[in-house]
Formats: structure tokens, sequence, C-alpha cells
């Protein structure tokens, strides 16, 4: 009986969790514009039917942002800022909530909001005036413009605690495909999006374990949408997972740099790459849109000490074998296995690794692992480490 409960509680939480009712791409974003008037910056968006926008403020950095119904993004390539706003990203931010995301070079303010109905050639309108303003005037009407900002507490699901039960005598693995939505991650010179590359990468590793029968899989993300760092171990924990594996692609400055890493978790980077990229991937969340400020600490470090220390063990154990593997058939990094403080793998008790597949700064690199043929050899080599860890875990007795 009370496992049935619990099972009943799972699924109210998960329908809680789901929010807002699926109804799938509400309405078209046909343009976006920027335009100058004086100081003031105007920002227009041409959508296909009248929407209300929620709109708020973020500072450090300082980010207008404007959540929207579910849309279909129709416009092509990029368009130039102007004024006050420095560059904007968009994308899926949860079910039913498209986001906006815009930069500003300086402290700025909305000062005037409204919608325009369709005339002429125009269709209906979204429009924004942005005006600079002082710091402490912006930092006001942060606060003022909370109410507006979605509370991710009352839209997640909580975290299970309850021991961890093998259903069906398989071994869990869950995959974190990087980035998503409104967080694009690097651009390359293929010119296809982080976010795109390693969905792509994730599911072929799906596909793969799926094929051996010994694993139940699941993927953080299986579109292209975002989620904050700190949620995405926390699926991988809901899952019960035995494994998690998170997929990046890299990017750096230097043309010839390529080849595959692996990370671990560490306070301290193994190296000053490392703490860069480190930076990066942790910055997603603010990327994305989302108040660092307001994002809970589940998990005390204390507890993480405790715990961690065996799951490192696990996952450096993990690292290494998928190192191996990796160098079978996929270029490799010189400097293949690292450590970097990333916010992705602090699950206290689910072994993590953050894979890093290529470079998408080099062209043959990011044209490899952008390939079905380099996401098949990747693939495999994920396939091939988890049988030969899970045939160590159970020689362990684990
Ligand atoms: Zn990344």
């Amino acid at each position: 009986m009370p496992r049935l409960l619990n099972v009943m509680l799972v699924c109210l939480m998960m329908l809680i969790g789901a929010g807002v009712p699926a109804v799938a791409k509400d309405i078209t974003i046909d343009g976006i514009r920027f335009g100058q008037n004086g100081t003031t910056t105007r920002f227009v968006l041409d959508v296909s039917s009248e929407a209300t926008p929620s709109i708020f403020l973020l500072a450090d950095p300082y980010r207008v942002v404007i959540d929207l119904p579910e849309a279909n993004w129709r416009t092509n390539g990029d368009v130039k800022t102007s004024g006050v706003v420095d560059g904007y990203r968009h994308g899926l931010f949860s079910p039913g909530v498209y986001r906006i995301v815009l930069d500003l070079k300086a402290p700025a303010t909305i000062a005037n909001s409204f919608t325009l109905p369709p005339n002429g050639q125009y269709s209906h309108r979204l429009v924004l005036d942005i005006e600079p303003t002082s710091r402490s005037s912006f930092l006001s009407a942060v606060q003022s413009s909370k109410s507006e900002r979605p509370s991710f507490a009352s839209a997640s699901v909580p975290d299970v605690t309850a021991p961890r039960k093998r259903i069906s005598g398989k071994r869990v693995v869950v995959i974190d495909a990087g980035h998503g939505g409104p967080d694009p991650g690097n651009l390359g010179v293929i010119g296809v999006h982080e976010k795109i590359v390693v969905l792509e990468i994730a599911r072929a590793i799906r596909d793969e374990l799926n094929k051996t029968g010994r694993y139940q899989v699941h993927m953080t993300r299986d579109r292209d949408i975002f989620h904050p760092v700190r949620e995405r171990f926390r699926i991988a924990r809901r899952h019960h997972a035995d494994l998690f594996i998170s997929v990046h692609a890299d990017s750096i400055k230097n043309p010839n740099v390529s080849g595959a890493s692996v990370y671990n978790l560490s306070e301290t980077a193994s190296d000053r790459e490392a703490a860069r990229l480190a930076a990066r991937e942790n910055k997603s969340d603010v990327i994305a849109g989302v108040n660092l400020a307001e994002a809970d600490d589940d998990v005390s470090s204390i507890l993480i000490d405790l715990a961690q220390r065996e799951t490192m063990n696990f996952s450096a154990q993990y690292a290494n074998i998928l190192v191996q593997e990796l160098g079978r058939d996929v270029p490799l990094l010189q400097r293949t296995h690292r450590f970097a403080n990333l916010g992705v793998l602090k699950a206290p008790d689910v072994p993590s690794v953050l894979l890093e597949a290529g470079y998408l700064t080099n062209k043959s690199n990011a044209r490899f692992i952008n390939s079905s043929d380099g996401r098949k050899k990747i693939a495999q080599a994920v396939r091939r480490a988890t049988d030969r860890y899970f045939q160590q875990m159970v020689a362990l007795g684990r």
C-alpha cells in the first residue's frame, strides 16, 4: 500500500510538474527588429497572434527576459542589435514557455511595452522601448519585475530520496545533452550550435545502449529545450541513475586544437583551460535567463563531501575506461582525462562524467562529431566503456 501511494504521489507530482498544458507551438515569431531613437532602443517582434509576454529584468549581467507562449521561430539568421542591446538569444525554456533574452551593455529599463494590431504589411507586433538608466534604478526594476519570473521550485519534481532500487535488473544510465533552448552553447566553424550537435550524439548513445538490452536509458532532454544545470543531475537522481553522462562539445580560439576529453568533478581545475571550460559550462543558467540568486542549495556541502568521495572514485574509474574506449576510433585531445568544477557533475550519489566530444572550432573535428559516422563511433565507445565499467562493478559486488 505505501508503495502504491508513493507511485500515486510521484504521478501527481509529475502532473503538477508538467505545469502549463502542452499546447505545442501556440504562436509563430516571424520577425525581429531593433531600432534606435535618441537613447531609446526599440525592440519589435512580429508575432502571428496577440500574445501577452512576461517581461522581467535580471542583474549581473544586465538582461531583459521576455517569456512568450511556446513559439515557432521563423526568422532566419541573426539580426543586428542596436543601442543598449548587445545581443540576444531565444529558445524553448520550459514546456509552454518560449524565452527571448536580451543582453544589455549597461543598465536599462523598459520605458514602454505594448502590442500593436495588424496593420498593412505588419502582423501583430510586440514592442519594447528600452532606456538607459542608473544601476540603482535598474536594481529596483529587477525587484518590481520579480513577479513575472517563473518559479522553478513549483515547476520541478522534488528529488526522490528513496534508496536505489534496480527495476528489471537493468542498470540505469542517464544521458544529458548539454545546453538547449535559449542556451545554445558554442557555435563552431560549421555553423551548427552545440545544443544541436550534442543532442544528436546523446540520441546515438541512447540508441546504442538500448540495443544491448542491458540498460534502462533516460535522457535529460530529447528536444531543443532548456534545463537549469541543477535540474539535470536532479533528473538523474530521480531516475536512481547508476551513471550520468553529460555530453558537450568544446571550443577554443586556436582552430588547430581538436579531440575528445572526459571531465570529472573537482574543486580545483586540472589546468587553465579546464577552469575556463568550467566557467563557460557553468554559465548556462545565466545565458538562459535564470536568476541564480534564487537557485536553492538542496545538497549541503557536508553531504556532498561524505557521499561524493565514493561517487568520485567511481566517476574517475568510468572516465578512465571511457578515455581508453574513445581512443580506439575517436580523435582524442592530448590531455584527455581532466578535472574541473562543473555544476552538472555535482550529484552526490551518482557517478558522473562530462564528455566533451570534440572541438566545434576545428573544422574536421566539428564535421566528425556532427556526422552519423562520428556519432556512431562515439556511441559505440560509450557503450563499450559502460559495459566494462558495470562488469567491474559486478566484480566489486555493487
Ligand atoms: Zn557545453
